[in-house]
């Protein structure tokens, strides 16, 4: 008998795992529908020896101690900030859009305070900011909005920005400073042996079986278990019994280049040129060596595996009857990115799974043998 089973072996499962194993002495059995560990962010060393990520880049940046310094048991970090130019106007400038971008592009000599005034004298000021585009445009006005954000929003989502929140944009600051970092997190750092290696090691404990390979759904009339924690798409829990909710998906095309460093970044956007939205170089990511290199093209797509929920009013009304039904489950707890239908970071899956293990651990402590304590009895 098992006290837990997970689905999904990415971070918001691993994190759980690991806690639940080590702390409170559970049985876990992990499973996930894949042939690896790591969810999202599993990385391997592709045929030329270069480590890649298989389901694009990522790149940690968190501004809570608690997430960097937990993760930072099962890895060493290999400080990286990462930097991300745009090719517009057939120049390539700094996005975030910053001082640089805009004396580039404009042919200026601007000075922090004259460029603060120069996005003044662009930005067309909304009374509500609701959509992606009013965050844009309210802050540095439609010419750049459409040089920078429109393209690629329309490539990456199929949908104009003005039918997408806006959080989805609002990602992106804008400053009038030489800052071209594309985070300002207190801690940016990447794991220096790669992901899995930190998956690996949180996996490593003998309270921990891992099943690959297998949806949950095949197994759980089988294995017997006394709880769940899902971290798989909401609505395919229920059937999706109130309908499917939108998730974007994305093809990456990988490609090993003859030469030591293809690009000037470690991203290179692409807003209005090309199917693809953005040009990834591994190796400024992973801080390897090695005489080739190793780059990835995201083309994003509607069909496929589920990358991105979709933030915008129609979807987050449908999530919520999703989440009313998850409320009722009492055994099973969903948490993650596609559980909670959340466009989230690693850093915040990280965050609300180390949550959901703090509430499990008070309950643990205040049940015994099936009774809770006197204290916390129902009056
Ligand atoms: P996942 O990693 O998706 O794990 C869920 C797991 O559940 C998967 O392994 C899946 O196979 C498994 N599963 C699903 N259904 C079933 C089933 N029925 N049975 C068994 N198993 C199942 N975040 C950053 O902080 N920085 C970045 O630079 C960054 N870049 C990103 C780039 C891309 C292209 C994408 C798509 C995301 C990026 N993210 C980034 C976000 C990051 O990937 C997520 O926040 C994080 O990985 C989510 O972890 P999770 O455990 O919630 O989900
Ligand atoms: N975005 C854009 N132009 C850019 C970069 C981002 O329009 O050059 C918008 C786009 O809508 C994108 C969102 O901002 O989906 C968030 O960008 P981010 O780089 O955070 O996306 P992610 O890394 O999550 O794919």
């Amino acid at each position: 008998m098992f006290d837990y089973m997970i689905v999904g072996a990415g971070l918001a499962g691993a994190v759980l795992a690991e806690r639940l194993a080590t702390k409170l002495d559970k049985k876990v059995i992990l499973v996930d529908k894949r042939n690896h560990i790591g969810g999202n962010t599993y990385d391997y060393f592709n045929k030329d020896g270069i480590l890649v990520h298989k389901y694009g880049p990522h790149i940690f940046h968190t501004n809570s101690k608690e997430v960097y310094e937990y993760l930072g048991n099962f890895t060493t970090w290999r400080p990286y900030e990462h930097r991300v130019l745009a090719s517009v106007d057939g120049m390539l400038v700094p996005i975030p859009i910053n001082m640089n971008t805009i004396n580039t592009l404009y042919n200026l000599q601007l000075s922090c305070s004259q460029v603060d005034d120069f996005f003044n004298s662009k930005a067309e000021k909304k009374d509500r900011i609701l959509t992606s585009e009013d965050v844009v445009v309210n802050k540095i006005g439609r010419e750049l909005y459409e040089k920078f954000f429109k393209g690629y929003t329309k490539k990456q989502w199929n949908l104009d920005p003005s039918e997408l929140d806006a959080s989805v944009t609002a990602r992106i600051p804008v400053r009038s400073n030489r800052d071209d970092r594309y985070f300002t997190d207190t801690y940016q750092a990447m794991p220096l042996l790669g992901y899995t290696k930190m998956f690996e090691n949180m996996l490593a404990h003998p309270n921990i079986k891992v099943m690959l390979n297998t949806d949950y759904k095949e197994v759980e009339k089988i294995i017997p278990f006394k709880k769940m924690i899902y971290t798989g798409p909401v609505d395919y829990y229920f059937d999706y019994c109130y309908g499917k909710l939108p998730y974007r998906s994305l093809e990456f095309h990988f490609e090993t280049i003859e030469t030591e460093k293809y690009q000037p970044t470690g991203t290179v956007n692409f807003p209005n040129e090309h199917p693809y939205t953005r040009v990834t170089e591994f190796k400024y990511l992973t801080g390897q060596r090695h005489s080739k290199t190793s780059v990835v093209y995201e083309y994003p797509k509607e069909e496929g595996d589920p990358y991105y929920p979709v933030p915008r009013p129609e979807n987050a009304e449908l999530y919520k009857k999703y989440q009313q039904l998850a409320a009722q489950s009492a055994n099973v707890h969903f948490v993650g990115r596609l559980a909670t239908y959340k466009y989230y970071n690693m850093d915040q899956v990280v965050a609300q799974a180390l949550t959901l293990y703090k509430k499990l651990s008070i309950e643990t402590e205040t049940h015994v043998n099936g009774y809770k304590l006197p204290a916390l009895q129902d009056s």
